[in-house]
C-alpha cells in the first residue's frame, strides 16, 4: 500500500461513487425539469467492477472512505447488494461506507442499511414548508424524507447531516429554521453555496454567499468551531446544544488545498475535481474492460491524480464549462 499523493502534496483517501446518473427528483438548481440536453444512457459500471475498482482504491492507496451519490443511490436496482459487497471490504482494509441520499427511496430501508454496513448517511433538504420543497425538487416528498431522517436517527447511524443547497429568494428565509431543526434532532445542517453547472439554469440573483447566512445564525446562535482538516465544510457546535452546523463555500472560499477527494461516474470516467475538464478525465470503464490488471489500473491513476491542478479554475469560467452536469457527477 502507498499513499496516493499529487505533486502539491496533498494525498487522497476518499472516492465519491456515483452509481447512476438516473435520479427521482428534478431539483432546480441540478437537474431541472426542462435541462434539454438529457445525456443518452450510457454504459454503466456493474456492481461488480465497482467493487474490483473501489478495491484497488482500498488496497493500493489505503483509502478511508467510500461515499455512494448519484443522480440518486437508491435508484439503482437492489442497491443492497453493492452496499454489501462493498461493506464485505471493511474486512482487509478498513474505511468508512457512506451514502448521500434525497431520502425518499430509503424510507422503511434504514435499519436494514445499517444493518449490512453502510456506516454514515447524509440527507439532502432543502426546505422544511411543504410548498417550497416541492417547488425546488419537484415532487411532494418532504414527509418521506423527514421520516428516513427520523429512521436513519433510530437505526443508529451517527453523525446524520443535512445538506442543503441555500438560494436567495428560495429557502433563505429557513436559515434559523433548519439551525432549529438540527438542534431538536441532535443531527448537523450543512449550508452549501448555489454552484453552476451545466444544464442547470444557474440564475446568480439567487447566489447566496455563506457569510450572510453566518450572519443570519450568529445573531441568535453563538457557534465553536470544530477542528477537522479532513473536512470540506467548516463545522461548528452550536453553543449549548449537541447539533452543528456546517458551512460549505464552494464558490467564495474554495477548499482545494485540503482536497482529498476522487469522484468515479457511473459510467466509470474517474474526475480529479467536481468542475474538471471532460478532457481531463481517466476512463476506468474502458480500462477495466480492457481486463488491465489491478497493479496496471493502479500507476494509470497514480500517474493520472500526480497532476491533478493546484485549484479549481475561478467562478468566470466554471460558469461557461460544458458538460460537467451535477447529476453525472453526484456532486
Ligand atoms: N441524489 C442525492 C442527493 O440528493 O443527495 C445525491 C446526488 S446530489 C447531486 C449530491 C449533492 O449535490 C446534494 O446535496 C445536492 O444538494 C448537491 N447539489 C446539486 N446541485 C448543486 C448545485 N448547483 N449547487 C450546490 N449543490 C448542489
Amino acid at each position: 500500500m502507498k499513499p496516493l499523493i499529487d505533486k502539491h502534496g496533498r494525498e487522497h483517501t476518499y472516492l465519491r461513487l456515483s452509481i447512476t446518473d438516473k435520479c427521482n427528483l428534478n431539483c432546480s438548481y441540478c437537474n431541472p425539469k426542462n435541462s434539454k440536453t438529457w445525456e443518452k444512457s450510457k454504459e454503466i459500471l456493474s456492481y461488480e467492477e465497482i467493487t474490483y475498482i473501489a478495491n484497488i482504491f482500498l488496497a493500493c492507496f489505503g483509502f478511508k472512505k467510500i461515499r455512494l451519490t448519484g443522480g440518486e443511490p437508491f435508484v439503482r436496482k437492489d442497491v443492497d447488494r453493492l452496499i454489501e459487497s462493498l461493506a464485505a471490504l471493511k474486512a482487509k482494509n478498513a474505511f468508512e461506507l457512506c451514502a448521500t441520499t434525497n431520502g425518499i427511496m430509503t424510507k422503511g430501508f434504514l435499519k436494514h442499511f445499517r444493518n449490512i454496513g453502510l456506516d454514515r448517511i447524509n440527507f439532502s433538504l432543502d426546505s422544511l414548508c411543504k410548498e417550497t420543497y416541492s417547488k425546488i425538487c419537484g415532487k411532494n416528498a418532504l414527509s418521506d424524507v423527514l421520516d428516513s431522517i427520523d429512521e436513519a436517527i433510530l437505526a443508529g447511524f451517527q453523525n446524520v447531516k443535512i445538506n442543503v443547497v441555500a438560494m436567495r429568494s428560495v429557502n433563505s428565509d429557513e436559515i434559523l429554521d433548519f439551525v432549529n431543526f438540527a438542534i431538536q434532532k441532535n443531527i448537523c445542517v450543512r449550508f452549501i453555496e448555489y454552484m453552476p453547472f451545466s444544464n442547470n439554469g444557474y440564475d446568480k440573483n439567487l447566489f447566496l454567499p455563506i457569510q450572510e447566512i453566518q450572519t443570519i445564525i450568529h445573531e441568535k446562535y453563538s457557534l465553536d468551531a470544530i477542528e477537522d482538516s479532513r473536512s470540506v465544510a467548516m463545522n461548528y457546535r452550536i453553543r449549548g446544544h449537541l447539533a452543528q452546523v456546517g458551512f460549505i463555500s464552494s464558490m467564495t472560499n474554495h477548499f482545494c488545498k485540503g482536497c482529498s477527494r476522487l469522484r468515479l461516474s457511473s459510467s466509470g470516467i474517474l474526475k480529479l475535481c467536481l468542475f474538471s475538464k471532460n478532457s481531463d478525465d481517466l476512463d476506468l470503464l474502458s480500462l477495466v474492460r480492457q481486463n488491465a490488471t489491478e497493479n496496471q489500473i493502479a500507476e494509470r491513476i497514480r500517474e493520472f491524480v500526480l497532476n491533478k491542478k493546484q485549484s479549481r479554475a475561478e467562478m468566470e469560467e466554471i460558469i461557461k464549462l460544458k458538460n460537467n452536469k451535477m447529476i453525472s457527477i453526484g456532486g
